[in-house]
């Protein structure tokens, strides 16, 4: 008997019976009669919260969902799909919040990484923390934070897990002073494509530790993640800064990330930057910042600026928990030393904004705007983000072809559109992310939402947008990459193609591994 089960041909108990007849594309025997198939799941609310995701735009329907409750039972899994004359796919779900199916796996399983349910380790000598992939970023916060320690660098929303950004890069306002998130990370475990539990480093199996960083979940499944932590602050001067000129909001931005980071106290720790247009900055969801006063203002300025204009962010931590204490003279000192940075920079009179806020609502700002836009029913709702990563020297060609060109000129979609520079440098060229190939480069966010039918539109301008790009050669990279060909990887990943093939045969030659990608569809 082939072993592919058919429904009729099988002696099962009436559970497992009942769980055959749900699964009509039929999962090898050896999965089906195995001591894990208990952790599998074949009804509809299961299948269906595995078939979709944050952009809403792909839905492909799994076989079934597979609910963990240790690695070992991630890497029986594995093998057991590996070592099966007909393997199935497998796909890691950490919360889904990919845009185009990248967490699904058509016909095959999907592991829901939550079940997982692991704890988290503080470490105050080693000054790290031991984290399960699938535990959310918001969680190591409140951890480390009973320690007065945290992680260096963050993303904008912080309800993603450590394993989905640590597959793509993980990047925000920090990455220009430590890099992304794969920047700092001191260990793996990894459960690879065959099923083999490995823990790595950058000097235990490099090879496999720096193929996952920014490796879209291709050679194995990350189950723990040792994070660096620094002292963290208690407060946070949160500032926004207005500009009418896209030029001179770069060359600020630029300046800002070129200063270096001095000892102790406070320092510049964060940039980033957006567009604001008129149209949508009451649902702009980077968060409530503005009093209903400035926010007229800045509408008012934006109106007489063809509708948009720049808003530069960024912050300065100050109060560590290890430190000594914040005096009063401390903080009078930082004013004086931000109001001569500020001197230098060429944003709009009387346009500078400012918030001092504890360092968890800093970090968790994005939640307040996830929170309003939920109340208001635009969460939910298609999501055709495009995330570019573009070289310092054609930005101005970037922000001319195609911000001004095409999303300025026809696009009154709802939702930020974030651009700011961040460093080559801080990235290891051995980590499987693609990145443009000069030191300086922006991060660029476009992440409108479809909120009037306008979701063929949306991708119409995402596509122009590409298109654009290519052909005017402009250096950049997609980042949280969408392509369907091989050839656009190939294009993706340029000198590190070869490489990512040679890892992908070593660890997961089956192509098992998140399939919804859609990098390797054949064994390599
Ligand atoms: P999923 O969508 O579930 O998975 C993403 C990919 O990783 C899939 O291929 C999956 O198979 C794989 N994967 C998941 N878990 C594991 C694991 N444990 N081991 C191996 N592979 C795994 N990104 C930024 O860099 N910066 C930001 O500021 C930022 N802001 C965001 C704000 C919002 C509101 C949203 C929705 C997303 C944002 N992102 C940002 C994108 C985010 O990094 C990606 O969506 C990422 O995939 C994390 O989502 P997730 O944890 O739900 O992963």
């Amino acid at each position: 008997m082939p072993s592919f089960l058919k429904p009729t041909t099988l002696l099962l108990t009436t559970t497992l019976m009942s769980i055959l007849i749900q699964s009509p594309n039929s999962l090898p025997t050896t999965l089906l009669t195995h001591p894990i198939s208990t952790h599998l799941r074949f009804d509809s609310l299961s299948l269906s919260a595995a078939s979709s995701d944050f952009g809403g735009i792909v839905h492909s329907h799994p076989s079934a969902v597979f609910l963990p409750s240790s690695p070992s039972d991630i890497a029986s899994l594995l093998r057991l799909s590996h070592f099966s004359p007909h393997p199935f796919t497998v796909s890691a779900r950490g919360l889904g919040h990919s845009t185009r199916g990248q967490a699904q796996a058509s016909a095959g399983i999907v592991i829901n990484m939550p079940s997982l349910d692991s704890s988290i380790t503080v470490s105050t000598d080693g000054m790290f923390v031991d984290v399960g992939g699938e535990r959310m970023w918001i969680d190591v916060l409140r951890e480390t934070l009973r320690y007065g320690l945290t992680p260096k660098t963050w993303t904008d929303y912080l309800y993603l897990t450590l394993g989905g950004t640590l597959s793509n890069g993980g990047i925000s306002g920090q990455a220009f002073l430590h890099g992304p998130q794969i920047s700092n990370v001191h260990e793996l475990d990894i459960v690879t494509g065959k099923g083999e539990m490995v823990s790595c480093s950058e000097s235990a199996n490099p090879d496999l530790f720096f193929s996952v960083l920014g490796g879209l979940g291709q050679f194995g499944i990350i189950t723990r993640a040792r994070i660096a932590l620094e002292n963290a602050p208690k407060s946070v001067r949160w500032m926004r800064l207005m500009y009418t000129d896209f030029e001179l909001f770069t060359k600020d931005q630029e300046l800002l990330i070129s200063i270096k980071a001095e000892g102790e106290g406070w320092r510049l720790n964060y940039v980033e930057g957006s567009l604001l247009m008129e149209h949508s900055l009451k649902s702009n969801w980077r968060s409530p910042f503005f009093s209903e006063k400035d926010l007229k203002r800045i509408k008012k300025l934006a109106y007489g600026n063809e509708g948009v204009i720049y808003c530069l962010e960024a912050s300065f931590y100050y109060d560590y928990h290890h430190g000594r204490n914040f005096s009063r003279a401390d903080k009078t000192q930082m004013d004086q030393d931000i109001e001569e940075l500020l001197r230098k920079l060429s944003f709009v009179s009387g346009f500078a904004f400012k918030n001092d806020v504890t360092y968890m609502s800093f970090l968790n700002r994005v939640h307040d705007g996830e929170l309003k836009l939920r109340a208001m029913g635009l969460w939910d709702v298609p999501h055709p983000w495009l995330n570019l990563l573009v070289s310092k020297s054609n930005i101005m060609d970037f922000y001319i072809g195609a911000l001004k060109g095409i999303i300025l000129k026809t696009s009154k979609s709802m939702g930020p559109i974030l651009v700011y520079p961040t460093k080559r440098s801080k990235w290891d060229e051995r980590m499987s992310t693609a990145i443009p190939n000069e030191e300086v480069f922006y991060s660029i966010g476009i992440l409108l939402s479809s909120e009037m039918n306008d979701l063929e539109h949306l991708e119409n301008q995402n596509a122009e947008i590409l298109k654009f790009c290519d052909q005017q050669g402009l250096n950049y990279k997609q980042y949280l990459p969408h392509y369907t060909s091989m050839e656009d990887w190939k294009k993706h990943f340029g000198k590190k193609w070869g490489r990512f093939v040679e890892m992908k045969s070593r660890y997961d030659p089956k192509a098992i591994l998140s399939p919804g990608q859609k990098i390797f569809a054949h064994p390599v």
